[in-house]
């Protein structure tokens, strides 16, 4: 297991696994024993799996880039910050400002 990733949070008080982080409302995301990406939502549901290898092991904050899609639904999972490259805003102002 790498430095990055965390121990799974606890549950709230809905029993279920926290989609940000609190306090700082950063978004989580979880991964089960094969290192797949799993949302919050299929990591509470993977919980409770017949099969140990698929339960979530690790959680971690997806501080930036594009959105991780979750292997078990392909929910998005949004970064904290974005995907610093796919627009460059400071560009498209300067062209606008020149045109
Ligand atoms: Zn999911």
């Amino acid at each position: 297991m790498t430095a990055n990733k965390g121990k799974l949070p606890e549950l709230l008080d809905n029993l279920q696994l926290p989609a940000y982080t609190c306090p700082g409302g950063y978004p989580l995301f979880y991964l089960d024993g094969h290192d797949s990406t799993l949302c919050p939502k299929c990591a509470t549901e993977c919980l409770s799996n017949d099969t140990p290898s698929l339960r979530p092991v690790a959680c971690a904050v997806h501080w930036e880039g594009e959105p991780l899609s979750c292997e078990e639904c392909n929910a998005d999972i949004e970064s904290a910050y974005g995907d610093p490259d796919p627009i460059d805003l400071g560009a498209l102002s300067k062209l606008s400002e020149g045109a």
